[in-house]
């Protein structure tokens, strides 16, 4: 019998016949790997074939639940979705919320995985008959959310969705899986469903699932949601993360005009103070959170969730400061299912590469609204410059060749969100070194930068030390899977995890056994992605954030010297105990439980 709040079992759909399997999940692997982002890297190493092409028929996707699904626990509602990256070919993990993570976990499985693909555009129905695919020509072509609310409104209550825009059936490298508007976005794992022609997975709950302990578990939900409305939440309930534009912008961390400046004089226009007032239009949250972060505003026609990473991408990178542009740019890749880190930062590059003469397109250039939208118009169809510019930054540098590739904004293939690695020197490695690439949301090391404990103009051990701890805390919440935001919350968060975890499984998890899952998790991304041809060198920040200082609002000159980058790597290596050039000893890959 599986723990509780487990099922023990995974479903494993084959697009192209829509038949099924079950594949079992025993209780060493649930333990070992929980769930969300860990349970996906086990299922991974179990069913991706080595060297797969991300875009092939052959290449599984899995989307994965987790034990803390369902339970009223506040913002537990949510799934990860898993494949191999086809912007960075290697192993990624995209989250995202609501009702499509209560909905397909009681399929009664703790993981969907999708491999094979359609001959024509289809939609894969799951529920308690199993899976079955569903002609879906008449959702192709629409945008994420339109297709999900047709599919829901032909399907009858009860049933969920996610779905691609038409970036996703483009293949777009950077494309979106949507469900309710919220979007497992890094890594372009919507284009891997497009290439199996799967515009949308439906589910319908068939079953329910019981923690171990019931009162247990009510009352540490009591006690999550009265702490949920206290101060270390109030920034996302009051403007949200676009809090941090002038925040970053005052401490020259805010990525301007493809990593050229570190400040936009533009900001003030672009921040939540000046936008809340005049375009709010209402406020949302995810199902079962008492947070409630997602501040939804109108511009340029359209509404959508705005946060400060969609804000950041599309104007300061691009050197737009007219709100209306940047939200009607933001309301675009939603339409179309676009990351908006990633064609915020690859068109920002092109504007750059326009504007040397490195490519013939006279009409881009920093700051002009019209080019941004035109561009991002084309990436979604693959027209144009958009056919180049769907490949990401560093494919698109490859092929334009010159010095393209020095100020690609990109680690791994993904781009950068907005820190700026020069003066955020913890962050600096938290990005170099992760396994998804330039990431925010795996490593969280730009909280020590901002801590005020330690230099941020510096790096050595504490830089180190920060950067494994918040890899090691966002391994376990994207696995358990609770929402970032609720982070601050916790005094102990590993000892309190591992509470929540043992209340609604019946183990007697502690924090230290939390703290090993989490190198265990964190170890088996990178044992990934070396079978799938890392190298060393992938380890690393852009040329231009190596050779080129900037300038802070203070005057100052901020650098990032690649010995002090390489000493970093050294020391986070070390620590992790892995050899000089990252990789692991036999004797930990042995007990990492992957088959
Ligand atoms: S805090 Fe925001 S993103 Fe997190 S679960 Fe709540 S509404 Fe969703």
């Amino acid at each position: 019998m599986a723990p509780g709040g487990y099922f023990g079992r995974a479903l494993v759909v084959d697009a192209g016949s829509g038949t099924s399997s079950v594949l079992p999940l025993d209780e060493e692997v649930l333990r070992g790997y929980l769930g969300g982002a860990g349970l996906g890297t086990w299922l991974m190493h179990r069913l991706a074939p080595p060297g797969a092409d991300p875009l092939g028929a052959q290449a599984p996707l899995a989307f994965v639940f987790s034990p803390l699904v369902g339970t009223p626990l506040t913002t537990s509602a949510k799934f990860a979705v898993v494949a191999k990256s086809p912007l960075t070919g290697m192993l990624n993990d995209a989250l995202s919320s609501s009702h499509f993570a209560i909905s397909g976990k009681l399929t009664g499985h703790d993981a969907i995985v999708v491999r094979g693909a359609c001959d024509r555009p289809s939609a894969l129905l799951i529920d308690g008959d199993g899976a079955r695919l569903a002609d879906a020509a008449d959702l192709w072509g629409l945008p994420a959310a339109h297709a999900e609310q047709r599919l829901r409104e032909r399907l009858g209550r009860g049933w969920r969705a996610a779905a691609i825009g038409p970036a996703g059936e483009a293949q777009v490298r950077y494309a979106t899986i949507s469900h309710d508007g919220r979007h497992a976005g890094r890594g372009g794992l919507g284009a891997v469903l497009g290439a199996k022609r799967v515009k949308a997975v439906a589910v319908r709950a068939a079953t329910k699932v019981a923690p171990a302990d019931p009162g247990a578990v009510l009352a540490a939900a009591r006690d999550l949601r009265a702490r949920s409305f206290g101060p270390a939440t109030a920034k996302y309930r009051e403007l949200g993360t676009l809090a941090n534009l002038l925040a970053f912008n005052a401490i020259s961390a805010l990525p301007t005009r493809n990593f050229q400046a570190a400040t936009f004089a533009g900001a003030p226009r672009l921040a939540a103070e000046e936008l809340a007032g005049l375009r709010t239009v209402a406020r949302n949250s995810c199902a079962s959170c008492t947070i409630g972060c997602e501040h939804i505003y109108a511009g340029g026609g359209r509404k959508m969730r705005v946060e400060y990473e969609n804000v950041f991408a599309l104007g300061p990178m691009c050197g737009v400061s007219d709100p209306d542009a940047v939200l009607a740019a933001s309301g675009l890749c939603d339409e179309l299912g676009l990351d908006t880190i990633s064609a915020g930062g690859t068109i920002a590059w092109a504007m750059e590469c326009a504007e040397r003469g490195l490519i013939d397109a006279p009409w881009l250039r920093f700051g002009d609204a019209d080019a941004l939208m035109r561009a991002l118009a084309e990436i979604g169809a693959r027209e144009g410059l958009g056919d180049l510019l769907a490949e990401g930054s560093r494919r698109a540098a490859e092929q334009v060749g010159g010095d393209a590739a020095e100020f690609a904004p990109h680690v791994k293939g993904l781009e950068l969100p907005g820190y700026e690695p020069r003066t955020m020197h913890a962050m600096a490695l938290g990005l170099a070194v992760n396994s998804r690439g330039a990431d925010h949301n795996r490593s969280g090391a730009y909280e020590a930068d901002l801590s005020g404990d330690l230099d941020r103009f510096a790096g050595g051990d504490a830089q180190v030390a920060a950067a494994i701890e918040t890899e090691d805390r966002a391994a376990v919440m994207d696995s358990l899977v609770l929402c970032k935001f609720l982070r601050g919350v916790f005094r102990e968060p590993f000892e309190e995890w591992a509470a929540l975890l043992s209340a609604v499984t019946g183990w007697d998890a502690d924090g230290a056994e939390l703290r090993r899952t989490a190198r265990r998790i964190v170890l088996a991304k990178r044992v990934f992605n070396i079978r799938e041809g890392w190298q060393p060198g992938d380890d690393w920040l852009p040329e231009r954030l190596l050779s080129q200082p900037v300038e802070t609002s203070s005057g100052r000159v901020a650098a990032l010297a690649p010995e002090r980058l390489r000493a970093m790597i050294s020391g986070y290596y070390a620590a992790r105990g892995l050899d000089a050039e990252g990789r692991p000893a036999p004797a930990d890959l042995a007990g990492l439980g992957l088959r």
